[in-house]
């Protein structure tokens, strides 16, 4: 054996959130591409939200559609 990758899988570190956001089965908190969930005003961005893909990338693609959607919130409001 040349190498060895063990996998334990994932947990996203949600529970302050448990009974706030709903969260899918995997304990991700639920929100779309805009990062805004079911509550107005709060965005979850990065890997605790609900996506396909979980890369650096797509973390720093929602930082940057939270900031966008966010701006437009406060102006609103
Ligand atoms: C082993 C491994 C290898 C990976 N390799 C790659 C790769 O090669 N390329 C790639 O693109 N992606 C890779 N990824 C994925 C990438 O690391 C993540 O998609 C990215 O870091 C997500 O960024 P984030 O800011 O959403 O979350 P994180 O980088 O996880 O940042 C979340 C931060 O929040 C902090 N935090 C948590 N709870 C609290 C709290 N209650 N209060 C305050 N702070 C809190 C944590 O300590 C952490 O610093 C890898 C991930 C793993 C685990």
């Amino acid at each position: 054996m040349d190498g060895l990758f063990i996998s334990i899988g994932r947990q996203p570190a949600t529970e302050l959130f448990a009974g706030q956001l709903s969260l899918d089965e995997g304990g991700y908190i639920i929100a779309g591409e805009s990062t805004q969930t079911e509550i107005p005003g709060v965005y979850a961005a990065g890997d605790v939200r609900t996506k396909q893909v979980r890369q650096i990338i797509t973390a720093e693609a929602d930082g940057a559609s939270a900031a966008h959607h966010i701006e437009q919130y406060l102006l609103e409001s």
